[in-house]
């Protein structure tokens, strides 16, 4: 019987070159990376991993998805393990922290175990999911979403990027088509270290987010519509314009956000008129919402407020919407064995920390399917992410890699 060591620290110095060495791969155009799923630049960040994760004794696997496991063996190898991990992938014009800080973390807190001669009794397993960001093929989490048994992997292998090469075309081409089956399998214990992507731990100077859950979203397709009519001979009196009537109904959009306070979101993303000629009015204006909260009443309720203000939208103006939802995610709620975990972690290095609701989706998400499951958010500056601006500190993403040192050796002990 072995006792938990504590208050140990990672490397800091060395999670940070690791950090600066991955962001050479596929770098950007303003500082940040381009290193899009399944790119010759995600196939070059994917080998220095398995360099690393070899330098540092452990076994990789990779699966029919490309998702990758590096395995730190146990006292008793049989049990089932416990992961941590994120996404190696980026947004085209992506940051260096974005999923690197989650898989770099785990890499780091295995090495600093490896220093100090600290076996677990459960295995210890990182890893790096295929394609988190969705920016070239979708939907986004694809490799995490297979793997728990969300998404066929046939659907995820046949969806197209860009230039029509599918899924399956692309793991071939840069030769990461594992041959170990993505199925579910039984996991201990799930954490995943992230950015937290917004202004809240930075406002507040937390150095930890104790991610609680995610909230809950729910996707729309909007059509307005409306007649096409001649940009100059057509009086008010006599104009049913498609992109008004949108341009009133994104405003109420908008409404139903602010009037939730910090609690709401409704975003806009895209946005088309049709036939689109500079002196037509718009019969028809497409465009995509994104809303979200917390909880699944008060989101239902948000889906109340968009279809009554879509109702009195044409008795103003006489053009018709459709809506049609693409998408419903349930909200989230991690474990709460794994969320005191990571609460004892910050506590026992002395570092300010909240709960706090994750706004964005994640791996995690999918793995809460199959394993109890938490996240360690680190603030970023300004809340910026999905940007090449993004940046976190040396000392933010150690004391992060610090608690998940601390989660790990709790959970697999
Ligand atoms: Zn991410």
């Amino acid at each position: 019987m072995s006792v938990v060591q504590r208050n140990l620290r990672v490397n800091g110095s060395r999670l940070w070159d690791m950090h600066m060495e991955m962001a050479k791969i596929g770098p950007g155009i303003a500082g940040g990376n381009n290193r899009q799923t399944l790119t010759d630049e995600d196939r070059q960040g994917r080998n220095l991993f398995q360099k690393w994760c070899e330098n540092a004794k452990m076994a990789v696997s990779i699966d029919t998805m490309g998702n990758m496991f590096a395995r730190r063996a146990g006292r008793d190898d049989s049990l089932a393990p416990v992961m941590a991990g994120s996404h190696l992938d980026t947004q085209p014009t992506g940051g260096r922290f974005d999923g690197v800080f989650g898989v770099l973390a785990a890499l780091e807190a295995v090495q600093t175990m490896n220093d100090l001669g600290i076996e677990t009794k459960r295995p210890i397993e990182i890893v790096n999911w295929t394609n988190e960001e969705g920016s070239r093929f979708g939907p986004p989490m694809m490799g995490s979403a297979v793997f728990s048994g969300a998404l066929a992997e046939n659907v995820a292998n046949a969806t197209q990027d860009h230039d029509g090469v599918t899924m399956a075309e692309a793991l071939d081409a840069i030769g990461y088509r594992g041959k170990v089956a993505t199925k579910p399998r039984s996991i201990h214990a799930f954490f995943e270290c992230h950015i937290e992507q917004g202004p809240y731990l930075e406002r507040e100077d937390k150095a930890i987010g104790v991610v609680t859950g995610v909230q809950a979203m729910r996707w729309y397709k909007a059509r307005v519509l409306g007649e096409a009519r001649h940009a100059g001979t057509t009086p008010p009196s006599s104009r049913k314009d498609a992109m008004t009537a949108a341009a009133r109904l994104v405003l109420k959009i908008d409404d139903i956000m602010q009037k939730r306070g910090d609690a709401g979101r409704c975003t806009v993303g895209i946005l088309q008129a049709y036939p689109g000629s500079p002196n037509v009015c718009p019969d028809r204006v497409e465009f995509t919402v994104d809303m979200r909260n917390p909880t699944t009443d008060e989101l239902n309720l948000m889906d109340k407020e968009f279809r009554r203000a879509a109702e009195d939208l044409y008795v103003d103006t006489g053009c018709g919407v459709e809506i049609e939802e693409t998408w419903f995610s349930e909200p989230v709620h991690f474990d709460s064995n794994c969320l005191d975990a990571v609460r004892r972690g910050a506590e026992e290095h002395g570092h300010a920390w909240r709960d706090i609701m994750s706004g964005a989706g994640h791996d995690a998400v999918n793995v809460a399917r199959l394993a109890p499951t938490a996240m360690i958010f680190i603030p970023c500056k300004d809340g910026i992410s999905h940007n090449e601006a993004e940046y976190s500190s040396p000392e933010a993403i150690a004391a992060g890699a610090d608690v998940l040192l601390a989660a790990l050796l709790d959970l697999a002990e």
